[in-house]
């Protein structure tokens, strides 16, 4: 059971909160201006002298496991490995999956999905998703994470654009994603 935080008499005065908060940022900042000067000088090259990275210029150096936009695998002919079972649609929390299936003539696996969508304006990035596939036909280790649009429409992504933006009937509406543009660690990911 969690107990509640009685604050103190100090704490409840605000000032010397306040005071301790920007003790941190002269902190920061005196240590970082140090740096930096001391960079300029071609001292202490190996000490890095803020713990942010200058991005978009400087692409974020992501962890393996960390999820960003997702993508559709594809089977060994090129094909899309999702089956259209509907698990991944079932288990989304936010109702950001909607697919569509259609029959094929092929029974391993009976059903393909003719359309896709995920709507990334109600998508929470939780992964449910991909645990839920027993395919492994939807991933999230793009590495991308910087989707913005103008519209809410350009925010829902579909079948080939999540399948890598082959040349299809969504590109009109679908932005390519720029490969190129992962983080490196991420794409490595991506590949194996
Ligand atoms: S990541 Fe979560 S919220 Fe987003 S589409 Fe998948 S299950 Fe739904
Ligand atoms: S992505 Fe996976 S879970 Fe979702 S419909 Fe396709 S096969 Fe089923």
């Amino acid at each position: 059971m969690l107990t509640q935080h009685r604050q103190t008499w100090l704490e409840r005065i605000y000032l010397p909160e306040v005071l301790r908060g920007l003790s941190v940022t002269v902190h920061h900042f005196t240590r970082n201006l140090s740096l930096h000067i001391a960079h300029a000088a071609g001292l202490k090259k190996n000490v890095p002298a803020a713990v942010t990275i200058p991005y978009p210029d400087v692409p974020a150096d992501l962890m393996p496991r960390f999820r960003g936009m997702h993508r559709l695998t594809r089977k060994a002919n090129g094909t899309v490995a999702c089956t259209a079972c509907l698990c991944c649609e079932t288990a989304c929390p936010c109702h950001a999956i909607d697919i569509v299936p259609e029959a094929v003539d092929d029974r391993a696996i009976e059903k393909r999905p003719k359309s896709f969508e995920i709507d990334l304006s109600k998508c929470s990035f939780c992964g449910f998703c991909v645990e839920a596939c027993p395919v492994d036909a939807i991933r999230m280790d793009t590495g991308i994470f910087d989707v913005a649009m103008d519209s809410r429409a350009g925010l829902v992504w579909g079948r080939e654009a999540l399948m890598g933006n082959e040349q299809g009937e969504g590109m009109e509406v679908y932005p390519p994603i720029d490969r190129e543009d992962l983080a490196p660690r991420a794409r490595e990911v991506s590949r194996s």
